[in-house]
């Protein structure tokens, strides 16, 4: 298994972690098999999604805000349900094929690293399967 550390910069944050995880996964030597990205937080995630403008993760993060505000009169004593929330609804895990030793993404797809309860450093593993 290989891992990173993410430093986000927000409270609310998508980071582009998709040359790490590449990285990882040349690291391996593995050239046809599949990329599991894991995040061991509960008040972060990680997804795939636009990578050419940057509006689109604004957008996101400002919906997600709005749908799932940051008080609400939560009774998680450590103050932070929204991120525990917001990190169960994009998930801690995900699967990307891996061929010819590179992560297969669409043109526009990127691997983000979700922070929901920032800025902080995170860790992110990698764990890649050949075959
Ligand atoms: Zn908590």
């Amino acid at each position: 298994m290989k891992q990173f550390t993410v430093t986000t910069r927000k409270q609310t944050d998508m980071v582009n972690i998709t040359a790490q995880v590449q990285a990882a996964v040349h690291a391996t030597g593995i050239q046809s098999g599949i990329c599991t990205v894991f995040v061991p937080h509960t008040t972060a995630g990680v997804t795939i999604n636009e990578n050419a403008d940057p509006d689109v993760i604004r957008d996101m993060l400002m919906e997600m805000n709005k749908v799932i505000p940051f008080t609400d009169g939560y009774a998680h004593s450590e103050g932070n349900s929204a991120a525990h929330i917001k990190a169960s609804l994009f998930g801690c895990s995900l699967n990307v094929i891996v061929e010819g030793g590179s992560l297969q993404l669409g043109t526009w797809q990127s691997l983000f690293f979700c922070e929901f309860d920032g800025p902080r450093n995170r860790t992110v593993w990698v764990q890649v399967l050949g075959g």
